[in-house]
């Protein structure tokens, strides 16, 4: 890779053989070739016309709280910043993809607005949580996202509107179509009572604190629950709570959490979520699928 043409590309702010430490919620010690921060619509689209000229490996990332470098990546990984746009007009709201999850559902709360509250502990980009169908408390961003604006692979702008998006269980259309950037959204929700809003968001976070290890990195839950059971559940039963690889370990507080407790690799918590799955599939004949994505 000529770092040197990336550079003079000036599409952004360029790091060399980055730590991942500071870019992903796992805290991953694991290296980036390149890292660049991209401000500007137009420096994406000549960015990744280089890319794509160049044959070059790359990944969007937002907050990197889904991402499990498995090893060092070789390629450039692109982080989007200040696309953080947000226009509210009474219920609908614009919103820009590098935008934080977490605080738009606070500024919702406080204007009195509801549909939004599933977000309060999802430490995720606008971009990242469309690209997820990020949710929790059975709802998503499916249920309120109205239209995805995107960089299509053919580099073009486009609007795609929610029943284009096959918006299912922690999946949407952006995990089964490569190569399409979210630029932003726009997010339809309803009015509701504000002190109702703000003390659900409230009694969710007290919950969150007492029933999952965020004292620790991590990047949530690892597995995707099976129809009618949970993965922590079956975690227990093979007696995977606490096992430890490395300092990658399965949380003691919620089995369904594997966390770092300081210098785990990423390849340490691959390892153990193979062997989870080995183990489950041995003793219950289920396939757990995993939720968060390993990237090699
Ligand atoms: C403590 C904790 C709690 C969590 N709780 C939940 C929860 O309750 N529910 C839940 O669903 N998830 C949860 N998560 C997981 C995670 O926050 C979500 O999966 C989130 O949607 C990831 O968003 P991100 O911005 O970090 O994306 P990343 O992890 O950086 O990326 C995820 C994927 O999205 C792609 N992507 C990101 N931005 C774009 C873009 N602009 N255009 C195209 N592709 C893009 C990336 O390439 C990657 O494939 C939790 C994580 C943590 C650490």
């Amino acid at each position: 890779m000529d770092i040197k043409a990336i550079k003079n590309l000036k599409c952004g702010k360029v790091h060399e053989n980055v730590s991942l430490k500071n870019y992903t919620t796992y805290k991953l010690n694991e290296k980036a070739s390149c890292l660049i921060e991209v401000e500007k619509v137009k420096h994406l689209e000549k960015l990744l016309k280089y890319i794509k000229e160049n044959n070059i490996k790359y990944k969007i990332i937002g907050n990197g709280s889904n991402l499990i470098f498995a090893q060092d990546f070789d390629g450039i990984l692109i982080k989007l910043k200040d696309f953080n746009y947000l226009e509210i007009d009474d219920t609908k709201i614009k919103v820009g993809a590098s935008y934080s999850l977490i605080k738009l559902c606070l500024k919702a709360s406080n204007l009195g607005l509801t549909g939004l509250e599933f977000a309060a502990g999802i430490p995720a980009t606008v971009g990242g949580a469309v690209y997820m169908n990020a949710g929790a408390y059975k709802s998503d961003m499916g249920y309120i996202v109205s239209e995805v604006d995107v960089l299509t692979p053919d580099f073009e702008h486009k609007t795609l509107y929610n029943h284009e998006l096959n918006f299912h269980y922690r999946d949407s259309f952006f995990q089964h179509n490569s190569g399409y950037i979210i630029l932003g959204c726009t997010i339809i929700l309803k009015h509701g009572k504000k002190d109702d809003i703000i003390s659900l968001i409230e009694d969710r976070k007290k919950r969150r604190l007492m029933t999952q290890p965020l004292e620790y990195p991590s990047a949530g839950s690892v597995f995707r629950n099976p129809t009618n059971d949970f993965a922590g559940r079956l975690i227990e039963e093979i007696g995977y709570k606490g096992k430890s690889i490395g300092d990658a370990s399965v949380s003691l507080k919620h089995a369904n959490f594997i966390i770092n407790k300081g210098n785990a690799k990423g390849s340490d918590i691959v390892t153990l979520i193979d062997e989870i799955k080995e183990k489950v599939k041995k003793k219950y004949d289920i396939d757990l699928k995993v939720e968060q994505e390993i990237v090699k």
